[in-house]
């Protein structure tokens, strides 16, 4: 039997388990997953929870249920992956070997890695809402919120959903609007980019935006650390707050820099077409947990997965890997008063205006609000535990096309990071 180990049963772990169990020959492989618990979370309802949109008991689902029936699920943290012996050792003390190795921990925020950001002010002026915890208790400081400064505000890049903190900002000054108090509340967006997004046409449309509505946005501001309701930057620039919503640093798994796998932020170094590690020929590194130069997102990893599905057959049947992963992500942005904006883009494409996925028809609008792609976003909650958690097919292809895309007059072709 040939043994496939799949670290970490989030969104990438769970597709790829769902898709090549049907693929895979059962009478010559053993695909086995592992994680820490058996809750399955649907990251992306987090932003809605401090707003009363979704409640907690809504955005979590046993683990288990989306893990095929034939493929073997271990709860337990892992400690550390030896690659020289292909075998993975878990905290508690077991070991599992491996032929194929597949990396998909992901992401997390790490509110310890800024000084001064868990001392006393941590839940009390200070919160996150990429954590489920953090959402909740922010819903609670919003509901008894009376006015002052919100500063939103993102440590460094790259962080997982990037439009994340942007979308927090439009729904938290809607929010005010609706409840009558805008006028008591002064916001604040405060990133370590030179604009409101990463890419030029993106962040003059996501820019404008903050302004039409009266957010100041205070930009390369690189925080060093908190001093009680205050932020400090490295240049000395200072930033109060009376309520602060961050996104820590976030960083993959520390089992992935105990193992010499990772880079400073211990993210796995792969090929971005491939996801081969670049340093073992039987190691692959899938969604959040990869170094690829695009958005961490679900959509990211859905896409990945399609590729790498394709390519890991023919790869294990000794063929080269014909399939290329090009980057492509896509990004709906809540922008409040029940629309939305979607991005998508590639490596080599920055988001465009234009519609998709149907040239011309859509039904959503890139980067431009509108009330279907609100519901679009509503609807990914439906289609991410039905249709993509499980690997079944949808209609948008892995690739990004420019069809429906308005080309600028000169685009720019950066790849960089997200
Ligand atoms: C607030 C928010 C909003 C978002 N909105 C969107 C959106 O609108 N659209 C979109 O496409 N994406 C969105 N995302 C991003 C998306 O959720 C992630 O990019 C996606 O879930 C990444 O999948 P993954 O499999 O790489 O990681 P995850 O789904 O995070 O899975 C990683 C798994 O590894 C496990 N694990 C980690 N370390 C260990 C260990 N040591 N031992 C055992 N198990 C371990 C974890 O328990 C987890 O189950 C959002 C994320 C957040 C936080």
């Amino acid at each position: 039997m040939k043994r496939l180990l799949v670290l970490g049963g989030g969104t990438a772990g769970t597709m790829v388990v769902n898709k090549l169990h049907r693929r895979l020959d059962p009478g010559e492989w053993r695909i086995t997953v592992v994680d820490q618990d058996d809750r399955h979370l649907y990251q992306p309802g987090l932003l809605l929870i401090p707003f009363g949109g979704y409640r907690a008991d809504e955005v979590v689902k046993p683990r288990k249920r989306y893990i095929p029936d034939g493929v073997d699920l271990v709860y337990g943290e892992i400690d550390q992956v030896e690659p020289d012996r292909n075998v993975v050792a878990l905290t508690d003390g077991r070991k599992l070997a491996y032929d194929y190795l597949v990396i998909a921990t992901g992401t997390s925020p790490r509110p310890d890695q800024t000084p001064g950001m868990l001392g006393e002010q941590w839940r009390r002026s200070i919160f996150d809402f990429y954590t489920l915890d953090g959402a909740v208790a922010l819903a609670e400081a919003l509901q008894h919120f009376d006015g002052g400064r919100l500063v939103v505000h993102t440590v460094d890049i790259p962080i997982k959903c990037p439009v994340a903190p942007l979308e927090f900002t439009f729904l938290a000054e809607a929010y005010f609007r609706e409840r009558g108090m805008r006028d008591r509340v002064e916001i604040v967006y405060a990133t370590p980019l030179p604009g409101a997004f990463t890419k030029p046409i993106a962040s003059a449309h996501l820019g404008s935006m903050l302004e039409d509505r009266k957010i100041a946005l205070e930009s390369d501001f690189l925080v060093e650390r908190i001093e009680g309701r205050k932020l400090v930057s490295y240049d000395e620039r200072e930033i109060d707050f009376d309520l602060l919503v961050t996104v820590p640093l976030n960083m993959g798994a520390d089992f992935v820099a105990r193992s010499g796998l990772g880079d400073e932020l211990n993210y796995v170094p792969v090929d971005r077409q491939t996801f081969l590690s670049k340093k073992y020929d039987n190691i692959f590194a899938l969604g959040d947990a990869s170094d690829i130069p695009t958005s961490k997102a679900g959509s990211v990893a859905h896409f990945s997965v399609e590729v790498f599905t394709e390519n890991f057959l023919e790869y294990v049947a000794g063929k080269p890997m014909t399939h290329q992963f090009d980057g492509h992500a896509n990004c709906f942005i809540e922008s409040g008063d029940g629309k939305a904006m979607l991005l998508d883009f590639n490596y080599d494409t920055e988001p465009l205006t234009g519609s998709y996925p149907v040239p011309g028809l859509g039904p959503f609008e890139l980067l431009k609000e509108s009330p279907a792609n609100h519901w679009g976003k509503l609807a990914f909650r439906w289609i991410y535990w039905h249709l993509l958690l499980p690997g079944r097919p949808l209609p948008v292809s892995a690739h990004m096309s420019m069809a429906g895309k308005h080309r600028p007059v000169s685009s720019s072709n950066d790849s960089e990071k997200e």
